[in-house]
């Protein structure tokens, strides 16, 4: 009887330690990365995104990466971190790795572990920052340092560069990088953040490619009156005028647009829809849309917002006493506007459309135009084929986000940007900015495994073998 005991037990040792394949080398590497970046405080309020690029400079000189090809970039206080590895000869213009080191603000009290500690549940990582953006930031950087040490027959040099000041804070990372620093992050092409995979019901389903975004770009919209009394109210009134611009402004829509992503994006979605969506979505295709597809996804946020520039009122302000006229109503109108189309063209269609005498609407700040970045094969061949390899039947899906992100500042100097991880997350589960930020254990190793192939297929020779070596 103990024998059996001790059988048994044996046994379901044995099957518990297959169960979980043992990591390799470079996974394990890229894990103590991912854990160190997640359990070192990078929030705007708190965070030290300096103490952490200077960390990880060093760790880039340790493992013999030239110390002159390695910068840290001090702003405001914030740091990023930017290194290179040089092709013999280059080809063309690098390719750079872009990641954001700074996190959104996490408050313990709301969550249900530590957020700055790397937590291990189950099937996944919990964590600050496991999928915006650390985990990225530790797969590039992993990547980059298995490049180097493999001394891989460069084509073109490969830039990394991981910064501060995405997700909050005065832009002292990429757009300063981009404009005080051109020559440390000038690019024939960027894979950034914006990209992932989707799981539905198990199934690994598509591999987003984000090829573009819209402009983000916020109005002030101003009402001034003489004011007075409010016993002898006057006919024109700010609060009035202002309340009936903006029924004027919910009731318009800017015009249905398509680009060449957004054309693939509502193919590919189309392609796995049935019946009477299916056909809704083809509709969206024809040229011009159908009336019928545009009237049947106008109430589907989601769809709608990728179809059109959107403008939309967010805050309102006006009146300085309950017993007076108001002298002036003011409301926020935030747009986002379509890759390619001029904010100051919306700017005026939103003047013509309110159509207040006394208004004035005044944009925020001087938004950056930014057009979506081609759908070349040479780029779009190596995702495919790496995403059928990876994950046979999974569709490679170009995606344009609705919001924004720091592809802006490269693409609006013309520098193609591609939101791309193969890192893939379960439908409906993004818990991004959110409590309990989680991503799969499995979905880190293989965005690894994905971005190494990619990086090298964009950036290394195919005709000369990397020099075997040890990580
Ligand atoms: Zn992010």
């Amino acid at each position: 009887m103990r024998f059996i005991i001790v059988f048994v037990l044996l046994w379901s040792v044995g099957v518990a330690a297959q169960s979980k394949t043992p990591l390799s080398e470079h996974e394990q590497f890229a894990y103590e990365l991912f854990k160190e970046l997640i359990e070192t405080d990078t929030t705007h309020s708190s965070g030290d995104t300096l103490a952490l690029a200077e960390s990880i400079a060093e760790r880039l000189r340790r493992v013999g990466v030239p110390a002159n090809d390695i910068h840290v970039i001090e702003h405001g206080g914030k740091g990023n971190v930017v290194a290179r590895l040089r092709a013999d000869k280059p080809v063309g213009k690098p390719l750079l790795l872009l990641a954001h080191l700074d996190v959104v603000e996490a408050d313990a009290a709301d969550w249900s572990m530590d957020p700055m500690s790397l937590n291990e549940d189950g099937d996944y990582f919990y964590g600050r920052g496991t999928l915006d953006d650390k985990n990225e930031v530790a797969i590039h950087l992993a990547n980059f340092i298995r490049l180097h040490r493999e001394k891989a027959h460069l084509t073109r040099d490969l830039v990394i560069a991981l910064t501060a000041d995405e997700e909050s804070g005065p832009h002292n990372g990429a757009l300063f990088l981009v404009r005080e620093h051109p020559e440390l992050v000038d690019a024939a092409l960027v894979f950034n953040e914006g990209g992932g995979g989707m799981i539905k019901d198990g199934k690994y389903v598509a591999n987003t490619v984000q090829a573009a975004e819209k402009t983000y770009q916020t109005f002030s919209l101003e009402i001034t009156n003489a004011g007075g009394h409010s016993s002898v109210p006057r006919r024109d009134n700010a609060i009035y005028q202002l309340a009936a611009a903006l029924s004027r402004l919910e009731a318009f829509e800017f015009p249905v647009r398509m680009n060449e992503t957004t054309r693939a994006y509502f193919e590919g979605i189309a392609a796995e829809e049935t019946g009477e969506r299916a056909s809704m979505l083809y509709g969206l295709l024809d040229e011009p849309p159908l009336i019928a597809s545009i009237d049947y996804f106008r109430n589907e946020p989601e769809i709608n917002a990728r179809l059109r520039t959107t403008c939309v009122a967010t805050q309102l302000d006006a009146g300085h006493a309950e017993n007076a006229l108001p002298q002036r109503a003011s409301a926020t109108v935030n747009c986002r506007v379509f890759p390619g189309v001029s904010v100051d063209e919306v700017g005026e269609v939103l003047f013509s459309i309110a159509a207040v005498p006394s208004m004035t609407l005044t944009p925020k700040w001087d938004a950056l135009f930014s057009e979506a970045s081609p759908l070349d094969d040479s780029i779009m061949d190596p995702i495919r084929e790496i995403t059928t390899s990876m994950w046979p039947g999974a569709r490679v899906l170009p995606t344009m986000s609705t919001g924004a992100t720091d592809s802006t500042f490269f693409r609006s100097n013309g520098v193609p940007v591609y939101g791309v991880s193969g890192i893939f997350t379960e439908y409906g589960d993004n818990r991004i900015h959110g409590r309990d930020e989680r991503m799969l254990k499995r979905s880190f190793y293989e965005g690894l495994e994905f971005l190494y192939r990619l990086t090298r297929s964009v950036a290394v020779s195919k005709d000369l073998p990397a020099t075997p070596t040890t990580l």
